[in-house]
């Protein structure tokens, strides 16, 4: 999972950054709103979050015009506490979320969790196919109760896998939402990293689906 953060204020937008790498996202970084509004145009992030006060650009006009471009990724706000009009704008701008500044990380989290799997169409924080169990909250996956122990790409992988489940993930889908921009990226690491993954799971849950990519489902969801 790929997450855009565009605030100014470099040390929150360090702050959120590692917060958010350490549960296993890769992230991005944007420090004003010009910068932020170009690479949530041309880049895909599974969330933005995004604060409403931004030197070139401000949070609203940005989210306004990724939405007017067709832009449906999930867009968390960073507003000011006693500014109710900004969350009202925010929102009606095309925004999912917001959260009042000052405010704790892990709410952040909390809700860039929310936003990512209600994207995808889960409302609970377990995503559960077969004997696999991701734990979006807690960033880990188990087989049959057994915690697995996946490096970080593999958990990205499955991540992005699970939250799509039945849908078939192409190459450069998975390495767009695997990698930040200054990845040097090669679509066939991921062959290996599936392969890993596999073994690691022990079930074959992963189907190669031949020139199109991988689909991860439960055995008796296949049809
Ligand atoms: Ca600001």
């Amino acid at each position: 999972m790929r997450i855009l953060v565009v605030e100014d204020d470099v040390n929150l937008n360090r702050q959120l950054s590692d917060a958010l790498k350490e549960s296993g996202y890769v992230v991005d970084q944007a420090f004003d709103g010009e910068e932020g509004h170009y690479l949530g145009e041309t880049e895909p992030y599974d969330a933005v979050i995004l604060d409403i006060g931004l030197p070139q650009m401000d949070g609203i006009t940005v989210v306004e015009k990724w939405r007017e471009a067709g832009k449906g990724m999930p867009v968390l706000m960073l507003t000011a506490r006693d500014r109710w009009s900004d969350k009202v704008s925010g929102i009606d701008a095309g925004a999912d979320d917001y959260v009042a500044k000052p405010f704790h990380v892990e709410e952040v989290l909390a809700r860039v969790r929310a936003l990512i799997r209600r994207a995808a169409g889960h409302s609970s924080s377990e995503i559960i196919c077969g004997p696999v169990r991701l734990d979006t909250k807690a960033s880990k996956a188990s087989v049959d109760g057994i915690q697995l122990k996946l490096t970080s790409h593999e958990f990205r992988l499955l991540s992005y896998l699970m939250h799509h489940m039945g849908q078939v993930v192409s190459r450069t889908e998975l390495v767009e939402h695997m990698y930040d921009q200054d990845f040097d990226r090669d679509s066939n690491t991921i062959e290996v990293f599936v392969g890993r993954l596999r073994k690691k799971i022990g079930v074959d849950l992963i189907e190669t689906v031949r020139g199109l990519g991988y689909r991860m489902q439960a055995p008796n969801d296949a049809h």
